[in-house]
């Protein structure tokens, strides 16, 4: 007897149908009270998964210093919003913050928001960023965002929107979506109607792909895009956005759950386990440039960082405390190597016509 949210989408299934990837992925990371997300905090070592912030402080530093350099570029505007998507624990922003002190007028200037669907990491980022001693508000939305110069941060946030599925039949797309098995008891993907005008979401480069493909929508990048391209059409602003995914749209099924630190079946508990999809760093790129912004990148996460100073600033940290000489080079290891996360994270950045090329890339992008 499936109980909790899995009763509950198996209800829904029951009475309405198969649903989405995307309903599936909603219900099971934002269930008010028992989505994965709504009720605990999973980042952490010995949580659930870990991220760039959590590895390192030298990460959010070097974002910070990427703001700092932006908002000059802007012509050091005496108010801005800078705006995280998706803190998670806090940790990215109060390493932001403490970088952006460095930067004269830059802490004056800033009005920090966070944009957080779960009530359990609202809480977590409080805690975390009170004895930075700085205002910060919680916003909904981002739509919500006052109206002024902004830049706003995304790491592991865009893999987090929910997806769906489509699979190429008879040179029609499909939605694939997510039904009951015949012993009512378990969840499994089913082929659902043909995609009527959502078809234009699948990715350019996989259009005219062959029967059997597997492409995934990602609705809420669009929408994220959309926001940016109505806000920076008036306002100067950057988006920075840092998560896994190809620099190229690929096709095949990226749906997947991570529990403790393992790779999980996304159908079975759902609550129990993070879902994620890969961004597809060329679609978005293909909003934004549609919505009429300027896009760079996408870096590897590696050659970014390294851009962006980070065997300097690890060399610091080293000169402060020679004892942890090792621990800091098993940072900067992980958060570059090609191997680790150096490669298969990008970094993109999505900002308003007419300001300079942003930091940190070196290629053409
Ligand atoms: N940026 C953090 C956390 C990544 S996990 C880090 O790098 O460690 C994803 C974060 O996005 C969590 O804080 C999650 O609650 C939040 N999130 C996911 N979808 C969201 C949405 N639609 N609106 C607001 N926050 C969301």
């Amino acid at each position: 007897m499936m109980d909790g949210i899995a009763g509950r989408i198996a209800e829904r299934i029951r009475h309405g149908g198969p649903i989405s990837v995307a309903a599936f992925m909603t219900e099971a990371m934002f269930d008010p009270r028992e989505g994965f997300y709504a009720t605990r905090n999973p980042i952490g070592a010995g949580e659930d998964f870990i991220t760039a912030p959590a590895v390192s402080q030298m990460f959010g530093e070097l974002i910070g210093l990427w703001c700092g350099q932006v908002w000059m570029d802007m012509g050091r505007p005496a108010a801005f919003h800078l705006v995280e998507l998706g803190p998670g624990t806090g940790q990215m922003m109060s390493d932001v913050i403490r970088a952006g002190r460095a930067v004269p007028g830059f802490m004056a200037a800033a009005q920090f928001h966070l944009i957080e669907a779960s009530p359990a990491l609202k809480m977590v980022q409080g805690r975390t960023l009170t004895p930075m001693g700085v205002e910060i508000g919680w916003l909904d939305r981002i739509e919500d965002i006052p109206p002024g110069p902004a830049i706003l941060l995304g790491n592991e946030f865009l893999d987090c929107l929910p997806v769906r599925q489509a699979v190429k039949q008879k040179g029609q797309w499909h939605e694939r979506l997510i039904g009951l098995d015949e012993t009512g008891e378990a969840f499994r993907f089913v082929m659902g109607p043909r995609l009527g005008t959502e078809a234009d979401l699948v990715p350019e480069r996989l259009r005219e792909a062959p029967d059997g493909t597997l492409a995934e929508l990602r609705p809420g990048d669009q929408q994220v895009v959309d926001h940016l391209a109505r806000r920076f059409a008036g306002q100067p602003g950057h988006a920075l956005f840092i998560d896994y995914g190809p620099a190229q749209s690929e096709a095949g099924d990226t749906f997947q759950a991570i529990r403790q630190h393992q790779k999980a079946d996304p159908l079975e508990a759902p609550g129990t386990a993070d879902l994620t999809a890969r961004v597809d760093f060329e679609q978005l790129a293909h909003f934004a440039r549609q919505g009429g912004l300027a896009v760079t990148g996408p870096a590897p996460q590696g050659d970014w960082l390294r851009a962006m100073g980070l065997e300097v600033r690890a060399a610091a940290l080293i000169g402060q405390a020679p004892e942890l000489k090792t621990k800091i080079a098993r940072q900067v290891m992980r958060l570059s190597e090609p191997d680790q996360m150096g490669e298969l994270f990008k970094v993109m950045a999505i900002s308003a016509q007419g300001l300079p090329k942003p930091p940190g890339f070196t290629g053409d992008g």
